[in-house]
């Protein structure tokens, strides 16, 4: 096996782990998801009026970048109404009858997943606008003259749809959900709180300024604090230390090249290429990754909403510029190559 395929494969296995982990630490309860306050104390009430009037929960929509626990809530949801989770995703429901066959399989009051619901193709959305606001499918047999519509009733059921990209869900589709929830990015005390409660799951020691340290860097995002606690506790195991401290966690995270404002490799090479190559902006997002050798969607989703929610980045009419802030925290490297 040459090096590189032995080094792919070695990301591939952390990557599983990760993932193993994942499930292993999600919160099941409510009370033990953090942060979010508003959106938790509104799911709270939706859920209990529901449970009350015997009814199947509103349609609901959640949207906000990935990793902040769109698919935690709605796990939890259906944890909290006693009903059964079937989840699917966007890209997968290729034709209506992959849809229409969930869709019959639910039973009353259950809940249906639909993770990245923006990327779902227009004739299976279309099939699922009867099934949202009257619990029934249409479904068209035969071709031509011949052709005739056959009605399908179905359960009343839940839809829970997740997004990333809430500008490219239709209106008619968005129109039928009767709750949309915004996640917001964390803070770094309530990323803190999420370390902590993941080290005790996991059995791992960190100190209270070791768990705020990954929280401060992890881009506001507890997918990738929990991810950050599992690398800076191996970083602690093979040095030794008995806890994992502010120190550990930030020589630790600092070799994985997250620097202290919590920008990672990508990030700054995105403002390096705005700031020398563009003169700080305006730039247009194609230029900006193909210059940056990243893909636009990438950039778009997980990157940009990030460097402009913590002010490194701002959209313009003519393309995205890097801000004084970015210039301030690059200088070094700015002046280097003056
Ligand atoms: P998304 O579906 O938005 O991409 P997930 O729901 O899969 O994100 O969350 C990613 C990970 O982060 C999960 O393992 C979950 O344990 C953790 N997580 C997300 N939000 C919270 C939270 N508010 N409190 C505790 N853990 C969280």
């Amino acid at each position: 096996m040459s090096a590189e395929q032995e080094q792919t494969e070695a990301q591939e296995q952390l990557m599983q782990a990760d993932k193993v982990q994942e499930e292993h630490v999600r919160p099941k309860r409510l009370e033990d998801f953090i942060g979010q306050e508003q959106l938790r104390a509104n799911l709270r009430i939706f859920i209990d009026a529901a449970k009350q009037q015997g009814k199947a929960l509103d349609h609901t929509l959640f949207y906000g970048n990935p990793g902040l626990g769109k698919t935690t809530l709605a796990q939890i949801m259906a944890h909290e109404l006693n009903v059964q989770l079937v989840c699917t995703s966007g890209p997968v429901l290729e034709r209506s009858g992959d849809l229409a066959a969930i869709l019959t399989k639910l039973e009353p009051h259950d809940l249906l997943f639909v993770d990245e619901i923006h990327r779902m193709p227009i004739a299976v959305e279309e099939i699922l606008y009867p099934a949202l606001e009257d619990f029934h499918l249409d479904i068209i047999c035969g071709q031509g003259p011949a052709a005739r519509t056959v009605t399908i009733d179905l359960a009343p059921f839940t839809l829970v749809g997740a997004t990333t990209r809430m500008g490219l869900i239709s209106s008619p589709l968005r129109d039928r959900f009767g709750i949309l929830q915004h996640l917001e990015f964390y803070t770094p005390e309530d990323l803190a709180r999420i370390v902590q409660r993941t080290a005790r799951i996991l059995g791992v020691q960190i100190s209270e300024a070791g768990a705020l340290e990954i929280g401060r860097r992890s881009r506001g995002t507890p997918r990738i604090a929990n991810r950050f606690l599992r690398r800076v506790h191996d970083f602690a195991l093979v040095s030794g230390a008995k806890e994992v401290t502010e120190v550990e966690a930030s020589l630790a995270l600092k070799t994985m090249g997250v620097d202290e404002l919590g920008l990672d490799v990508m990030d700054r090479k995105i403002l390096q290429v705005i700031l020398i190559n563009y003169a700080g902006g305006p730039v247009g997002l194609k230029t900006l990754a193909a210059a940056s050798s990243e893909d636009v969607r990438t950039i778009e989703d997980i990157y940009e909403p990030y460097l402009i929610h913590s002010g490194f980045l701002k959209r313009t009419s003519r393309g995205r510029m890097a801000t004084e802030k970015a210039r301030e925290h690059l200088k070094d490297v700015l002046g280097q190559i003056a």
